[in-house]
């Protein structure tokens, strides 16, 4: 028996021509399909050899630990996703969403030769800036602006040109660590400045930042606390008081965070607001409010962003041409108040809340005690605006199966595996879809995957 079932293992070759692993071939490559075969194989003659009272050491029992390996391979490949957490810039989902009529105005330049470096009016070496500063001035209000790979590199360049052997100051309420393992002190530490500690976690007063300066200071850092927000008695400094009080030699900094420009989103400063306010520099993500490709941006006094850019860091952290263009595209987009240059954030936390509601009904209609449609909230997310919860509405799912139904978690999990994964919420034990940051090109296939799977 066992050595039939051996000798009865097809050759690799005549596995991968198998129709269900197609697919996968498409999806992952032959040499990795082979691979997995490959494995998958070995470890099932082990698993024949080891106990001869083995139950199912049938052909089909393999093809099936191929195929699920096969399916494990590909749940890690970066993939679309629908998005029912509410949350709208979603860190673990890839942040801001770009727009499609933004991602293909930008095809051309990306797919062809470019002027990255060139400059069409001399024929010289030109600098991979294009008109961002141009654009910026207008958008941002700095003087210039300079465009790193993301706003951690902002930071550290920032630190590392401006501080090194200096002190920087900063507000005990701002030494915040963002998302994974970004900690504004370890940045200090690594940029050579000493930190300078000041006021308590609730109040610093400008007060604060200026008894702390010596002669050895280089800057103020401010940091614009995204992640979370201290409740009750809370006290920060007037920047545009102290920006008037600062000695010229201490730079006053800003980490704006969420990039908000001249989208409309109630309570947010903008970056114009901090420049305008008298701050020196600015730095911000492109990829939170901004809506555009991950980037950091630091904008503001001229002289100093031109230090930035000598610095020999700067060519581990410019960006790609792609970036460039989408900075440009969009930049230009929302300088003409374009739909296509608002950016996630703007579009979704803009949408009626009857809107949402009539979505959730649509969802749940004649599906009900299934699902219900339940009042929620949605959040901006990714570090921006943390005590702001608009109203919204979702689906709250109970499925009929039993199986299903064990544990939201299981839920969850089944929702993840779908062709298309769904990622949802638990909230007061149950499973739930908010309809927030769901697509309207997304409904109908919800639609079908609910009905099939809870009723
Ligand atoms: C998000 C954020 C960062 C980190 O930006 P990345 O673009 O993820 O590197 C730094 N500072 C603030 C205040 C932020 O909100």
């Amino acid at each position: 028996m066992t050595v039939s079932i051996l000798s009865s293992i097809p050759q690799i070759e005549k596995i991968l021509q198998q129709a269900f692993i197609s697919p996968y071939i498409e999806r992952l490559s032959r040499p990795i399909v082979t691979d997995i075969i490959r494995s998958e194989v070995s470890a099932f003659k082990k698993y024949i050899l080891s106990d001869k009272n083995n139950t199912d050491v049938s052909l089909d029992k393999l093809y099936n630990n191929i195929k699920h390996a096969c399916w494990m391979m590909n749940q890690q490949r970066l993939q679309r996703v629908v998005n029912g957490t509410g949350v709208i810039v979603h860190t673990n989902l890839g942040r801001s969403p770009i727009n499609a009529e933004l991602w293909q105005s930008v095809t051309d330049v990306n797919t062809h030769y470019n002027n990255l470096e060139i400059d069409l009016s001399t024929g010289k070496r030109g600098k991979r800036k294009g008109i961002i500063q141009t654009l910026m001035t207008h958008l941002v209000k700095g003087e210039d602006t300079l465009v790193v790979n993301n706003n951690a590199s902002s930071v550290y360049l920032m630190l590392h040109e401006l501080t090194q052997g200096k002190e920087v100051i900063v507000s005990r309420g701002e030494q915040i660590q963002i998302g994974g393992g970004f900690r504004i002190p370890d940045i200090l530490a690594l940029s050579g400045a000493k930190l300078v500690e000041v006021g308590t976690t609730n109040i610093t007063t400008n007060q604060d930042y200026l008894d702390a300066i010596t002669e050895n200071t280089a800057m103020v850092l401010m940091i614009h606390t995204s992640n979370f927000k201290i409740r009750g008695f809370t006290e920060s400094a007037d920047i545009k008081e102290l920006a008037k009080e600062l000695p010229p030699h201490v730079i006053l900094a800003v980490d704006q965070g969420s990039g908000t420009t001249v989208e409309d989103m109630p309570d947010e400063p903008t970056v114009a607001s901090y420049i305008n306010a008298g701050a020196d520099l600015v730095c911000f993500s492109g990829d939170k409010i901004l809506g555009g490709p991950q980037a950091g941006m630091i904008t503001g006094e001229q002289s100093l962003i031109q230090r930035l850019e000598k610095n020999p860091m700067m060519r581990a952290f410019r960006p790609s041409r792609i970036v460039y263009s989408l900075l440009e595209e969009l930049a230009v987009r929302k300088l003409n108040q374009l739909d296509s240059g608002a950016g996630v954030a703007e579009t979704k936390s803009t949408i009626a809340e009857t809107a949402l509601k009539h979505s959730a009904e649509r969802l749940a209609e004649g599906l009900a005690p299934f699902i219900q449609v339940v009042r929620s909230d949605m959040t901006v997310g990714g570090g921006s605006l943390p005590d702001q919860s608009t109203p919204s509405w979702s689906v709250e799912l109970s499925p009929k199966d039993p199986k299903l139904a064990r544990s939201p978690e299981q839920l969850l999990k089944l929702m993840r595996s779908w062709p298309l994964p769904v990622i949802g919420v638990i909230k007061h034990d149950k499973v739930q879809l908010n309809l927030a940051t769901i697509d309207e090109s997304e409904m109908t296939y919800l639609r079908t995957q609910l009905t099939e799977v809870l009723q």
